[in-house]
C-alpha cells in the first residue's frame, strides 16, 4: 500500500491543491496528522478535501480551537483571532467534521497516525529528548505525527534516538528506508504553513510494500493564499510568514 501522509494543512487550499497534483497517481490512501484549519482562509475547501479523501485523520489543537472544543485563552492573539474567523466560517456540516474528528494515536496497519506526542497530543515533539519519551509510548514501529511543522523526524536505533536530518534545502525529494530493527517518529512536515525555513508545501509518502519514507517539497502559489489572508481580514503577519517559511 502507498500513503499519502499530510498535516498541518491550517486552511492553505494553494499549498494544498499543489500537493495533491504533485502527489496524483503515486499513492492509495490519504492520511492526516491533524490541524485542518486555523490560520488560512480556505478553511472548507480544506475541510471537504480531507472529508472525501483521508482515510484516517486525526484531530490538531487548532481543528479542537475552531470547533469550540479549546480555550481561546491559551492561544496568542493570532491563533485566537484566527480560531475566531474560522469558526464563523466553517459550514455547519464542515464545523460538526472539524469538531468530531478523533483524538489520536490512531493505528493505520503496521503504523501509527498522531498529531503532537502520543501521551498529549498538544505537546511538541522537537528535539531528540521529546522524542526519546515519546517512542516509549508508541504500539507499533513507525508512527507519522505533526505539530511542530518541521519536516523530517527521529530514529530509535537500539536505545539511541537520533534526528532525522531534514531535506536539503531546494530539493524536492529525500527517500529513506525502514529498517525492522528501529523505530521511526516522521514528520510529513507542514502543507500550509511551514515553518522549518523552507517555504515550500511538505508532504511524506510511504511504501509500506517496499518499506520506504519519502519526503517531498513542492512550491505553490504563495502570493494568491496571502491574498486571501489579507482579503478577509485574517492578521496580516499570517500571510507575511508565508514566504518566508517561518
Ligand atoms: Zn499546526
Amino acid at each position: 500500500m502507498r500513503y499519502l501522509i499530510v498535516s498541518d494543512l491550517h486552511a492553505n487550499w494553494e499549498a494544498l491543491q499543489a500537493v495533491i497534483e504533485d502527489a496524483a497517481g503515486r499513492y492509495d490512501q490519504a492520511l492526516c496528522c491533524g490541524d485542518l484549519v486555523g490560520y488560512g482562509a480556505d478553511p472548507n475547501a480544506v475541510v471537504e478535501w480531507v472529508r472525501q479523501n483521508c482515510a484516517a485523520v486525526v484531530r490538531g489543537n487548532h481543528d479542537k480551537a475552531c470547533s469550540g472544543q479549546e480555550d481561546l485563552e491559551w492561544f496568542n492573539p493570532v491563533a485566537r483571532a484566527a480560531a475566531g474567523w474560522t469558526m464563523r466560517s466553517l459550514t455547519p456540516e464542515n464545523a460538526r467534521y472539524t469538531h468530531n474528528l478523533p483524538k489520536g494515536p490512531l493505528v493505520v496497519g503496521n503504523f501509527e497516525v498522531l498529531h503532537g506526542a502520543p501521551f498529549d497530543e498538544d505537546e511538541y515533539v522537537l528535539g531528540a529528548e521529546d522524542a526519546g519519551q515519546s517512542f516509549e509510548y508508541l504500539e507499533r514501529r513507525l508512527a507519522f505525527f505533526g505539530h511542530t511543522h518541521v519536516q523530517g523526524g527521529f530514529i530509535w536505533n537500539h536505545s539511541r534516538v537520533e534526528t532525522i536530518p531534514r531535506t536539503a534545502l531546494r530539493a524536492s525529494r529525500q527517500s529513506m528506508e525502514v529498517d525492522g530493527d528501529c523505530a521511526y517518529l516522521i514528520n510529513p512536515g507542514s502543507v500550509g504553513q511551514p515553518r522549518d525555513g523552507d517555504p515550500r508545501a511538505a508532504y511524506v509518502l510511504y511504501d509500506s510494500d517496499a518499506g520506504m519514507v519519502t519526503y517531498f517539497r513542492v512550491p505553490y502559489d504563495i502570493g494568491q493564499a496571502q491574498k486571501k489572508i489579507r482579503g478577509v481580514g485574517l492578521p496580516p503577519i499570517l500571510a507575511d510568514r508565508l514566504s518566508l517559511g517561518r
